[in-house]
């Protein structure tokens, strides 16, 4: 298990970038970390991996302290963030390099390098130069390298935000299923709400040095803790009343109720249709499976109502 105990990393003096971090980590879950661009997600990992000291508190692997342990003796495999491979090595020696700085023999080497390029669909390229591989291949054998010392501990940092939504897809079901075959403990960064809630065993959603909310997928989805959890997982709408907020999801809403919205567009995705309308002056959007949406005003039914407060914007209990 992994343990931060009360981490804080100041970069400059009275800033948290990180603030009072506390987090387990267990034995082989995919843990996916995801917030805003520069809530601390890359710096939380890179405390975890060696590369930068917290400036207070502690961090463990196993009930051992790790805080002097140099980065290199922590068992951890780091894909760092825009990680580039080394240009002047053919993918092969990419891949290979950090095998021969353990000194294993040369047929080991070719067997294990094999044996990952083989999973990940890149042993056609091993003789290849970086250059001549396109950005999905490149990728892959970002992971191949990544992986290939099979260290207990994996963490990603954001490795598809490069590419585009096919190759995208493509890669984050053969990270899951890597995933399932080494069952290594992995941490994973992303700002894709899309790749957390399909990766993930937990998430752990960030905002401005700290920790927001822990919880499975369904967790954050069904049970957000504020507007923030319940707006960066995936679409709410709010409606202010007097003394709290009214918070839906698209998905919740049905076409039997008595609440009048006045349609203002609509577009088809797939075989259902997104709505957007006005409700209290407020635009909302909701799903339906019947495509004709006939005439200015539906009435629409809220299947499932999540109330906020109006100043913390923490959830509460309506009577
Ligand atoms: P994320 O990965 O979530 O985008 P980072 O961990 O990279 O966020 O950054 C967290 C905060 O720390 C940001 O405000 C960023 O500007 C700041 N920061 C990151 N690295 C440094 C650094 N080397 N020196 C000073 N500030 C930094
Ligand atoms: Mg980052």
């Amino acid at each position: 298990m992994i343990k931060f105990v009360d981490v804080n990393l100041e970069y400059e003096k009275n800033h948290k970038a990180i603030d009072n971090l506390k987090l387990n980590v267990n034995d082989n879950e995919f843990l996916v970390i995801i917030g805003p661009s520069g809530c601390g997600k890359s710096s939380m990992v890179k405390m975890l991996a060696g590369l930068i000291k917290q400036t207070s508190g502690n961090i463990y692997i196993d009930d051992k302290l790790i805080d002097n342990i140099p980065s290199y003796n922590r068992g951890i495999s780091f894909m760092q963030q825009n990680a580039k491979l080394y240009p002047h090595l053919s993918v092969f020696k990419n891949i290979s390099l950090p095998l021969e700085m353990k000194k294993l023999d040369k047929n080991t080497i070719k067997l294990k390098v094999e044996e990952i390029a083989e999973m990940l669909s890149i042993k056609p390229y091993l003789t290849r130069m970086p250059k001549e591989l396109s950005g999905g291949e490149y990728q892959r054998v970002n992971l191949a390298r990544t992986l290939i010392l099979d260290n207990d501990i994996v963490i990603f940092d954001e490795p598809l935000s490069s590419l585009d939504t096919n190759l995208k897809v493509d890669l984050r079901y053969d990270i899951k299923n890597l995933h399932k075959t080494f069952k290594h403990t992995t941490i994973y960064i992303t700002h894709d709400q899309v790749e957390a809630m399909s990766l993930a065993d937990r998430i752990v959603l960030m905002n401005e040095g700290k920790i927001v909310q822990i919880g499975t997928p369904l967790e954050l989805y069904e049970n957000p803790i504020n507007t923030f959890s319940a707006s960066f997982l995936s679409k709410m709408n709010y409606i202010k009343k007097d003394n709290y907020i009214l918070g839906f999801r698209p998905s919740d809403v049905s076409l039997d109720g008595d609440i009048l919205v006045k349609v203002i567009d609509k577009e088809i995705i797939g075989d259902k249709l997104n709505v957007y309308g006005t409700l209290d002056g407020e635009k909302i959007e909701f799903i339906t499976d019947i495509h004709e949406v006939i005439g200015e005003e539906v009435k629409i039914k809220i299947n499932k109502k999540y109330y906020f407060d109006v100043e913390s914007k923490n959830r509460k209990e309506i009577d």
